[in-house]
């Protein structure tokens, strides 16, 4: 490769000719972590506590101590974060390639299905007639579900919890195993707080993103903003864990690159 390619880059990113795009949501105490059936143990949410702030306990620095979950916030899921890929060679977040983590995305426009069903379910035939419009999902690509969940969902409610679960939206199991074994995809993306469906505890095998993507060494991203601001397209992911030992996943800054 040739220097000109990054400094054609650089190039563009200072004149604007390569966007910069934030997918992340401020960590924040509020902002909801995914909550299990009570009979199992729940992650942490984010919390910050202040050591010092220009103050007697630091009088020139300010700084402070935070705990969360491996999976608050925007964050990864590597492949050991579920059972099926526990074996999986470099599955966790210290041991994965950072190569594939510079990777192209196709944005699957569901905004009006899920205006419609909070818990639209993701087939192979829309994943095949997206692909009619915009062209076949390149191996080694992630696919974002794009619902514009922060506007759709209510505030009080993100998760959209109801007496019988949650209802949000995700893939089933066709359309997880087309994308692994015909596409060949990075991974899976999403606003919500799982990339499996809300409903997914009830499919067969339970939650089939996380049961086939992490067994095939896939990932997943969840808790994503903005996706609305993507082309279906051509834009470039960078998501880079944080680098925790045997980690399942991370908390991230996830960002694209988008020409024009
Ligand atoms: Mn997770």
């Amino acid at each position: 490769m040739s220097n000109a390619l990054l400094s054609d880059l650089v190039q563009s990113l200072a004149s604007g000719g390569v966007k910069v795009v934030d997918l992340t949501e401020t960590l924040r105490p509020e902002y909801p972590t995914i909550q299990l059936p009570e009979e199992f143990a729940q992650a942490w949410g984010f919390s910050k506590e202040t050591i010092s702030h220009y103050d007697e306990n630091g009088p020139g620095w300010s700084w402070s101590n935070f705990s969360m979950s491996e999976h608050t916030g925007t964050h990864l899921d590597a492949p050991t974060h579920w059972v099926t890929g526990k074996d999986v060679p470099n599955g966790t977040v210290d041991t994965m390639p950072m190569e594939q983590m510079i990777a192209p995305v196709c944005v699957i426009d569901c905004t009006a299905e899920v205006a419609a069903d909070k818990g639209f379910i993701l087939t192979k035939a829309f994943l095949e007639s997206w692909e009619e419009q915009h062209g076949r999902i390149p191996a080694g690509s992630w696919v974002f579900l794009r619902s514009d969940w922060r506007k759709v969902a209510d505030a009080d409610n993100y998760t959209n919890m109801q007496e019988d679960g949650a209802h949000s939206p995700g893939p089933d199991q066709e359309a997880v195993l087309w994308m692994i074994e015909d596409r060949d995809v990075l991974g899976f993306g999403t606003e919500c707080v799982g990339t499996d469906a809300g409903q997914a505890f009830a499919m067969d095998p339970p939650y089939p993103c996380h049961h086939f993507m992490h067994g095939n060494g896939r990932l997943g991203l969840q808790c994503m903003t903005n996706l609305d601001l993507l082309p279906p397209t051509g834009a470039v992911i960078v998501a880079t864990p944080l680098k925790i030992i045997d980690g399942s996943g991370s908390p991230l800054r996830v960002v694209a690159l988008v020409a024009g």
